[in-house]
């Protein structure tokens, strides 16, 4: 099994796949984008008062937030992807917003996971490692002192679910109905086997390996069921009937699949439909984007279908970059994988649909990163946290609308612990990259492969991002827990104890 560890990951220099010319571009898009917005807020704004469809809800739209698993850059359609067609997913940029420089707050899924829900750099709170599984540690996951923004939503009214992967600790205190979630189905581990056949642990609360872990029941909500169907199809199922249930009020969905993440297993229906791929491992793993591609084809034709879809923000990126010849994504051109601190560990496919209210077609390039998530249905939907649990992220609708000019973020940052990494990502592209000893200094406008080293070039902006990269790093915590990498020393503190 993948563990989804990295000590000394490959880092390619050589492009595995070209993207089309046009993922080079770096338009100056404000001006049309101003434009598109207007006629866009005009045309929303027309379609609103004639429908009368949700016309009391039309401030509390419905938020549905999908996300990917280890799915590659360059594996979406709309990132110039090829061989697998997903066109469900390649719908949500088209009718929305492509982030060009979209990153997710850390290079493997759960600290990825703790960021995102809580709208904060997970390294504030000490949570810079994969949980190891075992539900009987209260302290193995994202501590009940942060907040989740599904928690302020369920507060302000909203039906809030997750369905698929929690990956957040399997402690009963720290289950999904405990953090903001009004129901859920899935399961809470880093992964799972994807065929029914192999569920057979029937209590997830009794397992204690992550190998186990993988092979429980489903949970809905406090009773482990038995699923009959290929898994991200039931996930996709689950989707479907809760739309359909909470038609009636606003909700948020998050359907976190497992898919493509190992391990690779597909529906022989869809590995017939990608029988020209050669590659065995290309081929599943095409065949696994595909059926998340199916799942995000039900969501929207289910809003579509309920006269829902002008009132709902649709979500979507990966967690993380494509850790390659693991699951057999691919980053394109960006150099690295999952795991580690260049851009194909953490610049994801990434976009978002809200129409009526952004424009449609529009590809974003200034960096934006997944804390911006739960800071922009904060600025959209209201709901700020309390000071302490103060968000870092910014409300992009007003980027996106085109009435802020200039860049989200002055600085982004990300801090890998224990490989000694950091990076500091400034809004116009330059990029600090800290690993160990050496510092390097890439200019991603010209250079999003990150292979030539500005360092000695432009000492006085390296000198500039290193002050501000320690300045950010006296306010974040060491890991708060041993995690996946250090499952052997994290058993023998249990012996001890
Ligand atoms: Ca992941």
């Amino acid at each position: 099994m993948y563990s989804g560890t990295f000590h000394s990951p490959p880092e390619p220099f050589e492009p595995l796949f070209q993207l089309p010319s046009f993922a080079y571009l770096h338009p100056m898009i404000q001006p049309t984008l101003t434009t598109i917005s207007r006629l866009f807020m005009a045309a929303g704004l027309l379609f609103t008062t004639t429908s009368g469809i949700h016309a009391q809800s039309a401030n509390r739209p419905n938020i549905i937030l999908i996300v990917a698993d280890d799915l590659g850059y360059s594996d979406v359609g709309f990132n110039g992807c090829k061989d697998i067609p997903t066109p469900n997913i390649d719908r949500i940029a088209a009718q929305g917003v492509r982030f060009d420089a979209g990153y997710v707050c850390f290079s493997v899924c759960s600290p990825s996971r703790a960021g995102m829900l809580t709208g904060r750099y997970p390294q504030r709170f000490g949570y810079e490692r994969n949980v190891l599984y075992v539900p009987d540690d209260p302290a193995m996951g994202l501590s009940r002192d942060e907040e989740l923004f599904p928690g302020r939503l369920q507060q302000a009214g909203y039906r809030t679910t997750l369905l698929g992967k929690w990956h957040l600790g399997a402690h009963p205190d720290l289950h999904p109905l405990k953090r903001g979630f009004s129901e859920w189905y899935g399961f809470l581990g880093g992964g799972h086997q994807y065929h029914p056949d192999s569920l057979r642990l029937k209590d997830p609360m009794k397992v204690f390996t992550e190998e186990a872990s993988y092979r429980t029941w489903m949970n809905r909500d406090l009773e482990p069921v038995k699923e009959g169907d290929y898994l991200t199809d039931a996930l996709s199922r689950e989707a479907a009937t809760f739309i359909e249930r909470n038609r009636q009020q606003p909700f948020f969905l998050y359907l976190a699949y497992n898919a493509p993440h190992t391990p690779l297993q597909a529906t022989p229906e869809r590995l017939e439909k990608f029988k020209q791929i050669e590659n065995k491992q290309r081929r599943t793993y095409a065949a696994m984007v595909s059926a998340v591609d199916d799942g995000v084809g039900r969501v929207l034709e289910t809003l579509d279908k309920l006269g829902l879809a002008s009132n709902t923000m649709v979500i979507f990126l990966s967690d993380n970059g494509g850790p390659l010849h693991h699951n057999g994504s691919r980053n394109g051109d960006l150099r690295g994988m999952k795991g580690t601190l260049f851009e194909g560990g953490i610049r994801v496919p990434f976009a978002i649909r809200w129409p009526g209210k952004i424009p449609a077609g529009i590809t974003y390039t200034k960096p934006v990163i997944s804390l911006d998530i739960a800071a922009t249905i904060a600025g959209q939907v209201g709901g700020q946290p309390r000071p302490k649990h103060a968000l870092d992220g910014t409300d992009l609708i007003p980027f996106l609308t085109g009435k802020s000019k200039g860049a989200p973020h002055d600085f982004l940052y990300w801090r890998h612990f224990d490989q000694k990494s950091y990076v500091v990502l400034t809004g116009d592209h330059h990029k600090l990259l800290k690993r160990g000893d050496s510092t390097y200094l890439f200019n991603l406008a010209a250079d999003r492969q990150e292979t030539r080293d500005l360092a000695t070039v432009e000492p006085r902006l390296l000198k500039k991002l290193d002050r501000e990269r320690l300045r950010w790093d006296a306010q974040l915590k060491p890991p708060a827990f041993l995690g996946l990498s250090q499952r052997d020393e994290y058993m023998k503190t249990r012996q001890r104890k």
